[in-house]
């Protein structure tokens, strides 16, 4: 950082305030050479791109996320309180391991991790939609390698799903 007047590039510190609602941190400072004092802000940096199949990135969107777990929640136990829940605790979950990118396949997985254990209905089309299974045979592999306990009295559910 240089001074927005001289460009020299120490400073003192004048003041130092946390902004509780932006989660930022604003600092006064004054050149050590020019002595003209200006402003800065430190705010966290939560870009996450994400690596689709052709190649290319894209930023991490919590709000894309939320609009395809509804769409694959629709109509089963799930609420959009826990899709948005779901949506946080993944990004909270990549942001504490320090992950800066992910492959979409990864993510979807991660994603499924998490929705396997609310509903097996809304597990098994979001598996649809990001494994893009080829054929009925990779669809009943990823139904069978749902644990014993998701599976337990949703059932009857599974095969209503299955005749869509
Ligand atoms: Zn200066």
């Amino acid at each position: 950082m240089k001074c927005p007047f001289c460009h020299h590039d120490e400073f003192k510190v004048t003041d130092s305030r946390n902004h509780e609602e932006t989660n930022s941190i604003r600092r006064r400072r004054e050149c050590c050479q020019c002595m003209r004092r200006f402003t800065t802000f430190e705010t966290i940096d939560l870009s996450l791109q994400v690596k689709k199949r052709d190649g290319t990135y894209e930023d991490f969107q919590t709000e894309k996320m939320i609009h395809g777990l509804d769409a694959a929640c629709r109509h089963t136990s799930v609420s959009h309180e826990q899709v948005c829940e779901l949506a946080s605790k993944v990004k909270a979950d990549l942001m504490s391991k320090g992950i800066r990118e992910i492959t979409s396949r990864d993510l979807g997985d991660l994603v499924i991790q998490y929705l396997q254990k609310l509903d097996v209905v809304a597990y098994i089309r979001f598996a649809c939609v990001y494994k893009r299974f080829k054929n009925i045979r990779e669809l009943q592999e990823a139904i069978q390698n749902i644990t014993p306990i998701g599976l337990s009295n949703e059932t009857e559910e599974i095969h209503a799903a299955e005749e869509k």
